[in-house]
């Protein structure tokens, strides 16, 4: 998938705030955050869908989330977060690399997840 924008940017070909990286996944800021931090969690690896992706690269995935979350909240002062992924146009996917969304959040702050 030479063009997906996420390969790109696991590539280095665009450019992206990465946050953290490891043998399987790479974690970058969202270009239009819902809050402050707000971050794609995305496999090195092309996978469309969350049900297509090997268990070994599904753990890391959900592992770097729980790793960065903490941080996030540190760096924004947020008091919570949401894990968020959307499979598929109909549940809202847009880019279709399958991605977790890490969306820190308020008490109050007015967000619809
Ligand atoms: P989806 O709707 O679950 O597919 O989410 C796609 C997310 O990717 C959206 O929150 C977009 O703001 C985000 N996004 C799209 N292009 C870029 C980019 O080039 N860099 C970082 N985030 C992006």
């Amino acid at each position: 998938m030479t063009d997906c924008i996420f390969c790109r940017i696991v590539r280095g070909d665009i450019p992206a705030h990465k946050i953290y990286e490891d043998e399987k996944v790479v974690a970058f800021l969202d270009i239009y955050p819902i809050n402050p931090g707000h971050t794609l969690i995305v496999p090195k690896e092309h996978y469309e869908r969350l049900d297509q992706v090997p268990p070994e690269t599904l753990d890391a995935m959900i592992r770097a989330a729980a790793r960065i979350a903490p941080a996030i909240l540190r760096a924004t002062g947020a008091t919570g977060y949401n894990v968020v992924v959307n499979v598929g146009k109909s549940a809202g996917q847009e880019i279709m690399h399958v991605h977790l969304h890490v969306i820190p959040r308020r008490e109050g702050d007015g967000c619809h997840i």
